[in-house]
């Protein structure tokens, strides 16, 4: 039961609710600016630089910034699978 817990507890914990979206400064409980509803609808995405936003954030950034580079550390932004 305890080994249960412990994944649980791990996976509540990739959240870190302390944290906001780099690109609209909301937590990731919380959905972006253009969604009511946080969840299903408004998914989080990791790069492989660590650096999560919500998708919809992310996927706007990346269109009105060409070069494709993440907002935080203007490395090229790629999706971890
Ligand atoms: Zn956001
Ligand atoms: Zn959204
Ligand atoms: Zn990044």
């Amino acid at each position: 039961m305890f080994r249960w817990h412990t994944v649980a507890f791990w996976e509540w914990n990739s959240i870190d609710s302390n944290e906001v979206c780099g690109i609209c400064q909301s937590p990731f409980d919380a959905c972006c600016a253009d969604c009511k509803i946080p969840g299903d609808q408004c998914p989080l995405l990791w790069g492989k630089c660590k650096h999560c936003f919500h998708l919809h954030c992310i996927s706007k950034w990346l269109e009105t910034n060409n070069e494709g580079i993440c907002p935080l550390d203007r490395q090229p932004f790629e999706a971890a699978t």
